[in-house]
């Protein structure tokens, strides 16, 4: 991130928007290019769970497409948006996975429950009951269907909605640019699958279709590349109910229309373990799977502009209009 920011001062900008439980900074980094202000942005972060590598690696490797590899499919996307990636959300939890438990999910903030210190002896002393899981401490529907308030699982809620700083830090920068931010794009691993809001219910959110059918396209751009298969639909229906999650919230509290959680590969083979050989194929197709998704948001941009002062199409029609075309 230094050095992309070091070597095109004029497109990159690392921001450190807070510190972690243990003291990390939590960066972001923002591409954009030209003087216009408050461009249409999209956000993407990685690393909210620690044992999730492929992750961080696939948002970084976003990251250099968008500044080093400008190739004409790319010039678009950058001239016409601008970009907020933050790799690693839960940098003591990345940090924690590489040193101590390969398979550490959460963060790494002690325990805040009095109620539970106080029981600590009646617990299994050799359990590690420290942090929260970061996906289940957003502020919307918190501490709902499939999450925990026992501070030793791996499913912890927290205390309270954004009781840790690592959630606290990212959601006040989000709101901060809602107006911008078309879309929001959590990576998680691993499974496969484009995942659309809500986790918390089984109910579909309101505008699903268009979700649904952005999605798609993204999917299919993806798979085109090394004919990799993922998934699309809700949480509840794929895989299991979650609540106070990252993208529940993106969607439902900061309005942004367009919240993916993308579960990167692979199905279970290797699961967290995805071996070293699968970084770079999985880096480029999800870019190639986020290129498209951003294409569209420019087109249907420029379709939204073109219908100013008459009634407003019904958007499942507008995207019908825009395949054709
Ligand atoms: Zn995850």
């Amino acid at each position: 991130m230094e050095h992309l920011m070091s070597s095109a001062p004029h497109m990159v900008d690392v921001l450190t928007i807070g510190k972690s439980s243990e003291g990390r900074p939590l960066k972001v980094v923002k591409v954009s290019t030209g003087k216009e202000m408050g461009k249409p942005a999209i956000w993407i972060d990685g690393g909210m769970h620690g044992r999730e590598w492929i992750a961080p690696a696939v948002a970084l490797y976003i990251l250099k497409q968008l500044v080093e590899n400008q190739l004409n499919s790319n010039i678009s996307i950058i001239q016409k948006l601008d970009w907020y990636i933050m790799p690693v959300v839960n940098p003591d939890g990345y940090e924690y996975t590489h040193v101590t438990d390969r398979f550490w999910r959460k963060s790494r903030s002690k325990t805040q429950d009095a109620e539970f210190e106080e029981n600590r002896m009646f617990w299994d002393s050799a359990r590690e009951c420290a942090g929260v899981d970061l996906n289940r401490n957003w502020d919307f529907h918190w501490g709902e269907v499939g999450s925990s308030d026992n501070p030793c699982s791996p499913n912890y809620s927290g205390l309270r909605p954004f009781s840790e700083p690592e959630t606290r830090a990212v959601s006040d920068f989000i709101l901060d640019k809602r107006d911008q931010l078309k879309a929001y794009i959590t990576l998680h691993s691993y499974s496969q699958m484009w995942l659309i809001p809500w986790g918390f219910t089984k109910q579909k959110v309101a505008d699903y279709e268009d979700l649904l059918y952005l999605g798609k396209k993204a999917i299919e751009s993806l798979s085109k590349v090394h004919g990799t298969k993922y998934t699309i639909g809700t949480s509840p229906a794929l895989l299991y109910p979650t609540s106070g999650s990252s993208d529940d919230w993106a969607k439902g509290k900061a309005g942004i229309q367009y919240s993916y959680t993308v579960e990167l590969r692979d199905r279970g083979t290797y699961g967290f373990l995805l071996p070293a050989t699968q970084i770079v194929p999985t880096g480029r197709e999800t870019f190639a799977g986020v290129r498209t998704l951003a294409k569209s948001l420019i087109n249907n941009r420029e379709l939204k502009k073109s219908h100013q002062g008459r009634r407003r199409p019904r958007i499942g029609v507008q995207w019908q209009q825009l395949s054709d075309s």
